[in-house]
């Protein structure tokens, strides 16, 4: 994704042209990109030989979950709903672990009954649930106990998890108990240690810190788990000057705790695989302007793009088509909902903008269609998916009388 001749282009294909056809606000997705992605995470951890489950909840577009499922992914689920769509997409079962604070007794079952790879399990009485259900069954069912390590991510305060404030995970105590409770069921079969401390993570400490709990517990459990899954939450760069994770330091830290076991690692990415393989197209509506300031109303909004609005996050905002005329003053991009959080970013210095020039706004390929929503009875925007001169259109955009 880069200008050619002051042009803003998705692999061979001119945004403004992507935006003549399907009209916006667009989701468009670069499969090169994708595809890179995958090979860079694998190449990462190529020493460790893991296995590699795609948070489904970062991007759970159909053809784009079959393209991951053909890389040899498998899926982190957190629903009834995702599991039936990654199946759909092909994931087989025993590449799929199901995760969350809150599984229903019917989407246990469901997962019983699809014999996933594993249940990460996050209270007692949840374990207590499974086993129950798996007896009916005359089952048994491979599990995982999820630890909240008390950790700080060191991430925005609303995507950490792995405090003992958040909701996630269970405690030390708690954990040990149920490794204890596990060893005596005969429907349960304890296979796994889970963690996940948080998302956007651009530094290797809060993982090094994490792995020593981890490995404290282990050694206290006196237990042989098959697998430790790690989670997801490696961050990406959203601005040119951000960070970047250091991925060497963390395979070292993993492999250090690795020497005293030998447990396959299994690792959640959602948005290191997918974020920056989207963008979102977006035309003014209006320019609002006051002495001090523009309001740039774009026709793309909060429910399109949830993340400003939910977590502070900020993407980036460029021109489709270059100038280098400078505006002259600073420029608030808004949407046309009606909240004051329905706001993307502010810019001191963005080019000149009139009504209809298109913008792009970037690295929307995790937690952005996924998180969509029809406040205001607006409609979900479509999705592309661009390979070479090629598009294909993945999601269409919803119609009124969808909704109506
Ligand atoms: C959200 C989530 C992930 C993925 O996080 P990313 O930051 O997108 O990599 C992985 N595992 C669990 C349990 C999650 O809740």
């Amino acid at each position: 994704m880069k200008y050619i001749n002051k042009n803003f282009y998705i692999e061979g294909v001119k945004a403004s042209k992507l935006a003549n056809k399907f009209h916006t606000p667009l989701y468009c997705y670069s499969y090169k990109k994708l595809k890179e992605n995958i090979y860079n995470f694998k190449n990462n951890f190529r020493s460790l030989n893991p296995i590699i489950c795609f948070a489904v909840k970062a991007n759970s577009n159909l053809t784009l979950l079959k393209e991951i499922g053909k890389f040899g992914l498998g899926a982190d689920v957190v629903s009834m709903g995702e599991l039936t769509q990654v199946l759909k997409a092909g994931i087989k079962p025993k590449k799929i672990v199901f995760s969350g604070v809150g599984k229903t007794s019917e989407e246990l079952s469901f997962a019983i009954d699809k014999k996933i790879l594993l249940i990460n399990t996050e209270s007692k009485n949840e374990v207590l649930e499974l086993e129950r259900l798996a007896k009916n069954k005359k089952r048994i069912v491979n599990l995982g106990i999820r630890l909240n390590p008390n950790t700080d991510a060191k991430t925005l305060s609303k995507i950490s998890t792995g405090k003992k404030e958040d909701k996630f995970g269970v405690s030390e105590k708690v954990f040990l108990e149920l490794v204890k409770y596990a060893e005596k069921s005969k429907y349960i079969n304890l296979k796994c240690l889970s963690v996940h401390i948080g998302s956007q993570i651009l530094n290797h400490r809060p993982y090094e810190k994490m792995l020593k709990v981890v490995d404290r517990i282990i050694k206290k459990s006196n237990y042989k788990f098959d697998f430790i899954d790690l989670g997801g939450g490696m961050g990406i760069p959203y601005y040119k000057k951000s960070k970047t994770l250091n991925y060497k330091k963390y395979v070292f830290a993993i492999k250090k705790i690795l020497k005293n076991y030998k447990s396959k690692i299994i690792f959640e990415p959602g948005r290191s695989i997918i974020g920056n393989t989207g963008v979102l197209i977006s035309k003014v509506i209006y320019v609002k302007s006051s002495s001090k300031k523009s309001f740039i109303i774009l026709d793309a909004a909060m429910n399109d793009l949830m993340r400003p609005a939910l977590y502070g996050a900020e993407h980036e905002i460029i021109p489709e088509k270059k100038t280098n005329q400078f505006a002259g003053k600073t420029y608030e991009f808004v949407g046309p909902i009606c909240e004051s959080t329905d706001k993307f970013m502010t810019s001191k210095k963005f080019q000149k903008l009139s009504e209809k020039d298109l913008v792009i706004i970037s690295d929307v390929g995790a937690y952005g269609m996924s998180l969509s929503s029809n406040y205001n009875i607006r409609l979900k925007p479509p999705e592309i998916l661009v390979k070479g001169y090629k598009t294909n259109i993945i999601k269409k955009r919803q119609k009124l009388k969808d909704l109506i």
